[in-house]
């Protein structure tokens, strides 16, 4: 058993690897710290989440809008929102091995980690996170630009024009899944802390009347949406973020937290943003951000309430949910106890033998069958059964389903289930 929570993560890390999850970037060059490529079954299990995110939060509701803004924005964007100025984490240089490290996420602020040099540090200096590059073929001050460190920016840049193109009754969300990009002092813990992750973002605007209401119904939606991660409701915890500790632009925070194999950390955020956005563009761009109660002359400037909602950090909650070991027939077996509808897999199809045309030619016909039903189901032929559900346990596939020669005059498959382990004889045309 993995006992404590380094060997959790570890194993996780590993099965990621072993089984096509998920891949240290740039790896055959030795890597890039802070960034993760995404294998076959880890992009679907990651695309599955964002699936579902979009239909639960866009999709099912009548007051959202979707918009996929570019990740490169004018620079006046990041400099009206604050971010040139105040996006920092503080930073201290060891004067030994000139490491250098986040100071509010040292283990012990006196000794450094990597040589174990006692009071080495410098003072704390504030450190810009966005990553900063040039648009177009002159490198000076007026084609800087950034690569969006949230996906929030592009949502309050189209405000207006969502107001303009559909006249929304507040209150109404805009949402944004994409990438965002942090220059992260000390990216760790495998994909948890990335330099480039995605996020799900929703701004939500209400009447300013309205916002401690709508703050707690979004409380709710929160919960509502972990369950349908299928994470323990035990392992999710709400953290009222105090004054200093919230970022500049909130009046309240609420931080969900999730008991990771590394400890209880930061999930996702809810924060209430004020006008604090829309104000920054109506006084920056000189372009009024007002919203007119339909039928009225009552105009003012809505404020919102922001679900920030990071898609690694999903994942990883959901991985380590459904990672389980436990003892088959006296032998330790791995498992992903993924919920069904986030199973990369859903179905594994085999012949019992991959040397008997008859039942080759079978268990074709159920696998055309199943992938026409649901999709996402894999051909599975390598080794021997036992083999195969070792290898569909560890990708969390919740079917497996063997076609043998009994199948060929009977209709009749074997399905075992990846959580009991148990057989069942069905018919084809009941799968
Ligand atoms: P932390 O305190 O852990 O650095 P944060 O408070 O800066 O996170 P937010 O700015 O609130 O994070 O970002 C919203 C969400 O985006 C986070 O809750 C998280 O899910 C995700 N996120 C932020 N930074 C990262 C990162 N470096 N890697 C992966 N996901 C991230």
């Amino acid at each position: 058993m993995a006992e404590n929570k380094n060997e959790k993560m570890e194993a996780i890390v590993s099965l990621a690897k072993r089984r096509g999850f998920i891949y240290q970037g740039s790896e055959v060059y030795g890597g890039l710290s802070g960034t993760w490529d995404y294998g076959p079954l880890g992009v679907t299990l990651k695309r599955n989440i964002m699936k579902l995110w979009w239909k639960v939060f866009v999709e099912d509701r009548e007051d959202m809008y979707g918009v996929d803004a570019a990740i490169l924005m004018n620079q006046k964007v990041w400099k009206a929102s604050g971010h040139v100025d105040t996006f920092t984490d503080p930073l201290v240089e060891c004067s030994e091995c000139k490491g250098r490290f986040r100071a509010d996420k040292l283990d012990d602020p006196n000794k450094c980690p990597t040589c174990k040099a006692d009071n080495s540090f410098s003072e704390a200096r504030a450190f810009n996170m966005m990553f900063k590059t040039n648009v177009g073929p002159v490198d000076d001050e007026s084609s800087i630009s950034y690569l969006r460190p949230e996906t929030a920016q592009g949502i309050f840049t189209n405000y207006k024009n969502i107001v303009d193109s559909f006249y929304p009754d507040l209150p109404f969300g805009i949402a944004q899944q994409g990438k965002a990009f942090r220059n992260e002092i000390s990216p760790r813990d495998f994909i948890f802390r990335s330099r480039e992750f995605e996020q799900m973002e929703i701004e939500y605007f209400v009447n300013p009347a309205d916002w401690e209401v709508e703050f707690e119904k979004w409380v709710g939606l929160v919960h509502q949406w972990t369950k349908a991660l299928g994470l323990p409701e035990e392992n999710v915890h709400e953290l009222e973020v105090e004054g200093d500790e919230r970022a500049h632009y909130s009046k309240r925070t609420i931080d969900f937290e999730f008991d990771f194999p590394i400890g209880r950390e930061e999930l996702l955020g809810l924060a209430y943003r004020t006008d604090f956005d829309l104000m920054n563009i109506q006084n920056n761009a000189g372009k009024g951000m007002d919203y007119t109660v339909k039928g009225t002359n009552t105009k003012f400037v809505p404020h919102v309430i922001e679900p920030s909602f990071g898609v690694e950090r999903a994942l990883m909650a959901v991985l380590s949910s459904a990672y389980t070991e436990d003892e088959v027939n006296g032998e330790k077996r791995i498992f992903l106890k993924l919920p069904e509808h986030l199973a990369p897999v859903k179905y594994a199809v085999s012949p019992l033998l991959k040397n008997k045309p008859e039942l080759v030619a079978k268990a074709r016909e159920v696998y055309s069958i199943l992938k026409k039903k649901h999709g996402a189901v894999m051909w599975d032929d390598n080794g021997n059964i036992g083999k195969r559900y070792r290898r569909q346990d560890e990708i969390g596939t919740p079917h497996c389903v063997v076609i043998d020669f009994e199948s060929l005059d009977d209709d009749m498959v074997t399905i075992r289930d990846r959580d009991t382990t148990e057989q069942k004889r069905i018919k084809i045309s009941e799968l």
